[in-house]
Formats: structure tokens, C-alpha cells, sequence
């Protein structure tokens, strides 16, 4: 069970993890504008920058997942299980929480799952 400071903690980490990310999707966003087909870029150019636009969107849309379940984070903070590993039910350990405080799962049911 989670102590109200360890909870303050997480949440702490929580909401520096949703600034992050929001400026990091805030970039990209800017980055992602569309490559149009008439410009003046040559062939093999076009095809880098649509490369490229590729990798960002993917970037975003795990960017955008992971703000998701971080806000979801905040929500379920002051529920009896979170912490709990919704696999094995056994406390997740503070020091992960405090990096990845969207984790559902500890380190052992986390890498069974692949
Ligand atoms: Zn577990």
C-alpha cells in the first residue's frame, strides 16, 4: 500500500511526465505539415521528407497514447490498487512508478507479456 507521500511523488512524476510529453507533441505537430507534390523538391528529396513525416507521425501517436494513460495515471492515483500489478497483485516498486507512472504491470509480469 502506497503512503500519501509516495502517492504525492507519483503524481509529481506524473505531471512532469504530461509536460514533457505535451511540449514533445507540440514539436512534432510543427514538424508534420504536409509534403506537397508540385514543390520544387526533387524526387528522391520528396521521398525523404514523406520518410521522415512517417517516423514523426508514429512518434506522435505513441507520444499521444502514453499522454493518455498518464492522464488516466492521475485519475486512478487515490484507488486503493494502484501500484498494484494488475497481473500478479503485487505492489509495483515505487522507483519504477516514479519513471513510468502509467505502468499497469511490476518488471516480471511487464516482460513476460514481450
Ligand atoms: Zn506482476
Amino acid at each position: 500500500m502506497l503512503s500519501e507521500k509516495e502517492r504525492e511523488q507519483i503524481r509529481e512524476a506524473a505531471k512532469r511526465e504530461i509536460r514533457r510529453i505535451s511540449e514533445q507533441i507540440r514539436k512534432l505537430e510543427s514538424k508534420i505539415s504536409p509534403v506537397s507534390p508540385d514543390c520544387s523538391l526533387g524526387r528522391l528529396t520528396r521521398l525523404e521528407a514523406m520518410g521522415e513525416k512517417a517516423v514523426n507521425e508514429e512518434l506522435l501517436a505513441r507520444d499521444r497514447l502514453r499522454l493518455l494513460r498518464l492522464d488516466n495515471t492521475l485519475k486512478r492515483l487515490d484507488e486503493a490498487s494502484f501500484g498494484l500489478c494488475i497481473d500478479c497483485e503485487e505492489p509495483i516498486p515505487l522507483p519504477r512508478l516514479l519513471i513510468r507512472p502509467e505502468s499497469l504491470r511490476c518488471v516480471a509480469c511487464a516482460s513476460d507479456r514481450g
